[in-house]
């Protein structure tokens, strides 16, 4: 990896930053836009995105010099999917069978639907507006700022957007070999959405979490099994890991 981290450190949506050798934090920059974290992996030979938010090909290919080769969806929230379309056909999108299936049905549809009448999804992000403006609590009123700036930009690029389901699936855990990293995309079931998946790289202990883990914040939990949720939390804990990077936020050791 000889080209590009040294200059690079981002776009205006995210902020790139090493978590250890091979292993690249795409970090949301919220208000403009974006709102879930992306990682990179090295693996030597191949490069695997985790989550897509709409310009980290970029990073991926000035990084490593290559396409990626995988995507991992960790789960079915767009602000982690959405930008799938940019890494097809070169890299096989990885997710759970369960997240894909939500995604193949339920997003699907529900995009087509904003897509026919998205003057009513503009009404809403507007009516937001006028409540942001009279909300007081500022730490609420930032995170219903950077909400809505990321669905004014999802309703922005909807036109363009060719939605993209993963091509490979797994139930419990698959591992990819690089020439010089291995990852392990595992779940233990659905905590915050009905199926989430994260990534563990044995070399260095670090596990990506996806939104099951946010910086600062409760994941959020309107699809959410609170009692899962936990469990796993607890089987996360028995890999021993000593670096967890979360779905929004800083990655902490
Ligand atoms: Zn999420």
């Amino acid at each position: 990896m000889k080209n590009g981290v040294h200059t690079f450190r981002g776009s205006k949506h995210f902020r790139l930053n090493d978590v250890a050798e091979g292993v690249y934090a795409a970090i949301a920059i919220p208000g403009t836009g974006s709102l879930g974290n992306a990682a990179i992996v090295d693996l030597g030979d191949t490069t695997l995105v985790v989550d897509t938010f709409t310009t980290i090909q970029a990073a991926a290919e000035h990084l490593t010099g290559s396409p990626a080769s995988y995507v991992i969806n960790t789960h079915w929230h767009s602000d982690h999917t959405c930008g799938n379309q940019v890494f097809t056909p070169t890299a096989q999108i990885i997710s759970t069978s369960i997240t894909r299936e939500i995604m193949d049905n339920f997003v699907r549809k529900r995009l087509a639907q904003q897509l026919e009448k998205p003057e009513l999804i503009y009404q809403a992000i507007d009516d937001l507006e006028v409540k942001i403006q009279q909300e007081t609590d500022k730490k609420l009123r930032m995170e219903m700022e950077w909400d809505n700036a990321s669905d004014r930009q999802c309703m922005d690029m909807l036109p363009d957007l060719v939605y993209s389901v993963p091509t490979l699936t797994f139930d419990q855990h698959m591992t990819i070999h690089g020439s010089q990293r291995t990852v392990k995309l595992i779940t233990y079931g659905g905590g915050h959405t009905q199926s989430d998946a994260f990534v563990y790289i044995p070399e260095g202990e670090i596990a990506l979490m996806g939104d099951l883990v946010l910086s600062k914040h409760h994941p959020v939990m309107a699809y959410a099994n609170p009692q899962q949720w936990l469990t796993i939390l607890d089987e996360v804990e028995k890999l021993g890991v000593k670096t967890i990077y979360p779905g929004m936020g800083k990655y902490v050791h």
